[in-house]
């Protein structure tokens, strides 16, 4: 894919073999990501350990599940303890969080189970809401390179398929559809 540029901030305009593809960013890499939190699932390899630990407050959801959610955590690459009656302390995360600002997606994270209510879904939620919270956001500027770096990380034929929301990632303007705007054919 042959990045062309950024729409809107929001949107990455892109062409391929099939045509000209507009690229929803958040939903792209959401997606990049919770494909590879799912890939690395188990795997010692794929954790990286941080040089300060993080500690946050349990989501107030699951004050009771505290354990269970430790757990949950376990599972998808973290090393986390509980800490006081309230606390986790998180010394590793999943490598494909690979995140900056780790605290502010635990948080947000924490803060998005409280407001649907944990419900008794929450550890499937878990991978999408850690994912959608460290995608990109819509209305943020990408170099070229880093909206490069992201698409080659997603294969054209299933740039289409929708995301984890049920929106769709891409939309195709297809060469034969351009052909037919112009009237060339
Ligand atoms: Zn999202």
């Amino acid at each position: 894919l042959r990045i062309l540029g950024q729409v809107a901030l929001t949107y990455i305009i892109c062409e391929g073999g099939a045509g000209l593809y507009l690229v929803d960013q958040h939903a792209a890499h959401e997606r990049v990501i919770l494909e590879r939190l799912e890939q690395d699932i188990g795997r010692d390899d794929r954790v990286q350990y941080l040089l300060d630990p993080s500690v946050v407050s349990l989501p107030r959801s699951l004050r009771g599940a505290a354990d269970s959610y430790i757990e949950a955590l376990t599972r998808l690459g973290f090393a986390a303890e509980l800490f006081g009656d309230g606390d986790v302390v998180v010394r590793a995360i999943p490598a494909a969080l690979r995140s900056q600002d780790l605290e502010r997606v635990l948080r947000e994270t924490h803060e998005a189970l409280d407001e649907e209510g944990a419900g008794p879904d929450w550890r499937e939620r878990l991978a999408l809401l850690f994912s959608c919270k460290t995608a990109v956001k819509a209305g943020q500027r990408l170099e070229t390179a880093e909206m490069q770096s992201l698409l080659d990380q997603l294969d054209e034929a299933s740039l289409c398929a929708t995301c984890s929301h049920g929106r769709p990632t891409a939309i195709l303007l297809s060469h034969s559809q351009l052909e037919r705007e112009f009237g060339r054919r």
